[in-house]
């Protein structure tokens, strides 16, 4: 039986948030999908924003 169980060893992979760079577990961050990449938010609130800012395409200026 393939059961999870709850291992320490498990290294946890870490991604940084494309908003506003904190650092998240991979299992709780949301993803999206970008032209040619994949972005990742800490929460919906990073994530809302990366979308309105990346809604004005070539417009990549902060
Ligand atoms: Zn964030």
């Amino acid at each position: 039986m393939d059961i999870h169980t709850h291992e320490e060893s498990v290294t946890m992979i870490h991604v940084s948030c494309a908003v506003c760079r904190h650092e998240v577990p991979v299992d709780e961050a949301i993803n999206a999908e970008a032209s040619d990449y994949v972005a990742h938010f800490c929460g919906l609130e990073c994530y809302q924003r990366w979308l309105t800012l990346s809604h004005t395409p070539g417009d990549d200026t902060f």
